[in-house]
């Protein structure tokens, strides 16, 4: 997808918009990436947009395919352990 601006001009917060499903599917040439990148370092509000994109992208990656999901996390395993000791078998 071409940016509005032409290839060398400024990144705006609605190309970041539009462009943010192809980067966190790596659908964008390296040089986008670093202009988009470039952007998101000094905008807050597109960063925080495509961090919650990614989010929701991870989230909806783990559901779709649980073998790659994350492993327990140390916490959880944790709390698993000690549910174990409480009522397992050992009482
Ligand atoms: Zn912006």
């Amino acid at each position: 997808m071409p940016l509005r601006g032409g290839p060398s001009g400024p990144v705006e917060c609605q190309d970041v918009v539009e462009l943010a499903t192809d980067l966190l599917e790596g659908d964008l040439d390296g040089a986008t990436v670093v202009r988009v990148d470039d952007h998101l370092l000094s905008c807050a509000g597109c960063a925080e947009y495509v961090d919650q994109m990614r989010r929701t992208a991870d989230a909806l990656h783990a559901l779709g395919r649980p073998e790659h999901a994350e492993p327990l996390g140390t916490d959880l395993r944790h709390r698993l352990m000690d549910a174990y000791r409480r009522y397992g078998p050992r009482g």
